[in-house]
């Protein structure tokens, strides 16, 4: 599997030759102190003597450099790369608006490593649009207008858009939830229905009480004929259309507790048929005992008409109750063993 990329030039053979690669962990000094990487040696085919390959060697330099600026907190390749773009601004442009010399910033962006000061000044800009902003206005003089013009709207724009989301976060965190979980529910089950989602979030209001002993969601269940109805959603459905970009919020929105309790209820609920998975409601406690009293005067033919027209809000006390039994019952440590619950579950309503 040999191709000329793969020669290089054998001191000892003294000519081109096929050359391996192996790693090994090594230790070597830079600006005075000891760093420990993982080096890649190159050898020749032919006589086994070690042979310097130019390519192998910017790897371990970019190897060592690595190493150095993790350990010394220097601002880090990807990011000293990602600026430029990030703000929309030419290398040199920005160089000379840090006020810098025109090609310091070239010389980062290729790998040489920036000095303390400089490599405070380069995260500080990566992390805060806003300071970007501010030596943008700043230093414009530096800079031509059109390189002005061109990356002010774009810092512009991504302030904006940052504090939107920001703002939607924190005022409607509630709306956000559910808008990301129904979402997530559509990726699993494009074909759901939102009489199955309800019940689904019923699920997940359950087994969040039984992990983190609150609801995931504010608002009320309400037991009828087909499960559970959760009004909280019904603004966010009657549109028909959830428009959410599901990855944006993925660690905005849950903890990671909660992610992995929502990934499992989903993972372990929605294979299941609508009717199945009404059926796992109905056998619950929350369920039985909010219908009970309503149904108890009235003959058995009469039930299916009343729950029909009737929803009767569940006692959040009942779900808590519940579901901290099942946890129990069931042995659900983790979220991952909800499918403890969902496979027993199954197996009894199959003969309902
Ligand atoms: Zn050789």
């Amino acid at each position: 599997m040999h191709d000329d990329k793969q020669k290089s030039y054998c001191e000892f053979c003294n000519k081109l030759v096929y050359y391996y690669i192996e790693s090994k962990e090594v230790s070597e000094s830079l600006k005075e102190k000891k760093y420990i990487y993982n080096k890649k040696i190159a050898y020749c085919s032919e006589c086994n003597n070690e042979i310097a390959v130019n390519k192998v060697r910017d790897y371990n330099l970019s190897m060592l450099y690595n190493t150095y600026r993790v350990e010394n907190d220097l601002v880090s390749l990807k990011v000293i790369r990602e600026i430029p773009k990030k703000y929309n601004i030419g290398i040199r442009p920005l160089s000379l608006l840090l006020g810098w010399g025109e090609l310091t910033y070239t010389r980062y962006f290729y790998g040489y490593v920036p000095i303390l000061r400089y490599s405070d000044i380069i995260k500080k800009i990566h992390d805060y649009p806003e300071y970007y902003l501010e030596i943008l206005e700043k230093n414009k003089d530096n800079i031509s207008r059109f390189a002005y013009d061109k990356s002010k709207y774009t810092v512009s724009k991504l302030i904006t858009n940052n504090a939107i989301n920001k703002s939607i976060v924190k005022q409607d965190l509630n709306k956000l939830k559910i808008l990301y979980i129904i979402a997530l529910i559509k990726e699993e089950d494009e074909d759901i229905t939102f009489t199955s989602i309800q019940n689904v979030l019923y699920f997940l209001q359950g087994f969040n009480y039984a992990f983190e002993g609150m609801p995931l969601f504010n608002g009320n269940c309400e037991a009828y004929y087909h499960g559970v109805l959760c009004p909280f959603v019904n603004d966010y459905l009657s549109n028909n259309e959830i428009k959410i970009d599901v990855r944006e919020y993925d660690s905005l929105v849950l903890n990671s507790l909660e992610f992995s309790i929502v990934n499992s209820v989903i993972k372990f609920f929605c294979c299941y048929s609508s009717e199945i998975i009404k059926r796992f409601v109905i056998f619950g406690n929350p369920w039985k005992n909010t219908v009970k009293p309503v149904l108890e005067s009235r003959p058995v033919l009469e039930s299916k008409p009343v729950l029909e027209s009737r929803h009767i809000p569940i006692d959040k006390e009942y779900i808590k109750t519940y579901f901290l039994e099942i946890k129990d019952k069931y042995k659900i440590n983790t979220p991952m063993d909800i499918k403890n619950y969902t496979n027993q579950m199954f197996e009894s309503v199959q003969q309902y």
